[in-house]
């Protein structure tokens, strides 16, 4: 396990995705998703020239978040429970999982309180899994008109997790659909949701997540390995 190594490798198949696709490799942020590793692997990440953390269980993410402070950006990006609501923000510059009422009114209560405004993904179950957090494509653009009245959520894009499939061209559709999503959505102007981001893409897909559109990829274990 070499952090700086697996990044080598993955800048590479970033930069042949985005020259397949005809975009341009700074339009695409990689986020380390340290879930499975420990502080020092995050610090090896950092060292080796990471700029975006990502986590996804509440209590892991606030120790690991006053460990290393400030100068990362950090991502929420795993299911967020209301009452976990006043430890991510304030610390976490990002939220991925906005997918419900309950949890935008939390969000939206925690962040008046601290005079902050929290950008959010907007999670969609593209792929319909059951065990998958997120909206229906066709429940978004309601739940996005509905946070015009949070003054303190900006809705900076559009998130989705695709199916672990052994081929992962099978993602394709899936990725796909979220960008023709975000831009029949862009098409309405919100002043609350400018929707320029789509969060998509694994260790398992990114390379096709990029040539579908992704702005953000989280990746996992082909960068910092697991161990746990
Ligand atoms: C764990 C996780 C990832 C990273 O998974 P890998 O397959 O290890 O790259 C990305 N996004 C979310 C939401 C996750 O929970």
């Amino acid at each position: 396990m070499n952090v700086q190594e697996n990044l080598q490798n993955i800048q590479l198949q970033i930069a042949q995705a985005c020259a397949r696709s005809s975009r341009k490799s700074e339009e695409v942020k990689m986020i380390a998703v340290t879930k499975y590793v420990g502080i020092d692997r995050m610090r090896e990440a950092l060292a080796a020239g990471i700029q975006h953390l990502g986590e996804s269980k509440a209590q892991d993410a606030v120790h690991k978040w006053k460990t290393i402070g400030q100068g990362p950006i950090w991502h929420f990006i795993g299911h967020l429970q209301s009452n976990k609501v006043k430890d991510v923000v304030g610390k976490f510059n990002y939220i991925h999982s906005l997918d419900r009422p309950s949890l935008a009114k939390e969000i939206e209560r925690r962040a008046a309180v601290q005079e902050q405004t929290v950008s959010c993904f907007v999670q969609v179950n593209v792929s319909g899994e059951e065990t998958k957090h997120g909206l229906e494509p066709n429940e978004t653009e309601d739940f996005i008109t509905f946070l015009t009245d949070f003054p303190h959520i900006r809705v900076v894009g559009l998130m989705t997790m695709a199916p672990y499939v052994e081929n992962p061209e099978e993602t394709r559709v899936v990725f796909r659909t979220l960008k023709e999503l975000q831009c029949r959505l862009q098409k309405k102007s919100w002043q609350h949701a400018p929707l320029q981001e789509l969060s998509m893409g694994m260790s398992n897909d990114f390379p096709i997540a990029i040539e579908e559109g992704a702005t953000f990829i989280r990746i996992g274990s082909a960068l910092v390995g697991r161990d746990r």
